[in-house]
């Protein structure tokens, strides 16, 4: 399917964190992730945008490649058409809890909510903690710190597995 037939969002990544300023502080210590309301699930997201690259599964691993999909915006991390995802990407994931418990695991090894799930904390540079977008970027735990490629240029995923320490 073409892009252009989505009408691609313009999101801010900082006005989406500013946002989540409104929020009880520290609000991820204090529940579970069964227990989040829908504001602080969304909030939860480091928008690495890490979860937007293409995997396969070889052997019973899920391997990481630096294509992405076609929707996602190498330069926020976020998605372009985030409201009209499911319908555009047959494949696109909704990230809720069955999603962060699927064995083997997909999303990254510095997934907040896989992190919170298996016990840890959020890393300090998580915008929730920091409450700067780009720290994550600074922090060089999201996708646009890597090269990537954009799938529509792809033709064999194999050729694109990469072995990065945080996915
Ligand atoms: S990997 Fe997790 S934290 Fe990162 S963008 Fe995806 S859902 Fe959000
Ligand atoms: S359509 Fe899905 S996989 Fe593609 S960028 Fe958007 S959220 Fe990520």
């Amino acid at each position: 399917m073409s892009s252009n037939v989505w009408q691609e969002d313009l999101y801010n990544p900082q006005q989406r964190v500013d946002e989540f300023k409104k929020l009880k502080p520290e609000f991820w210590k204090h529940k579970k992730l069964e227990q989040l309301s829908k504001a602080e699930w969304e909030a939860l997201c480091d928008g690495c945008g890490k979860c937007c690259l293409n995997k396969l599964e070889i052997k019973g691993k899920v391997k990481y490649t630096n294509t992405h999909c076609r929707f996602l915006d190498c330069k926020t991390c976020l998605c372009k058409i985030y409201e009209h995802r499911f319908e555009a990407v047959k494949d696109c994931r909704d990230i809720d809890l069955a999603a962060v418990r699927e064995k083997p695991r997909w999303l990254p090894k510095t997934c907040a909510y896989w992190l919170l799930d298996n016990g840890y904390d959020l890393p300090q540079w998580h915008p929730l903690i920091t409450g700067k977008a780009d720290s994550v970027y600074e922090a060089g735990m999201s996708a646009n710190t890597r090269e990537l490629v954009n799938e529509t240029k792809v033709r064999d995923y194999e050729n694109y597995i990469v072995d990065w320490q945080d996915v």
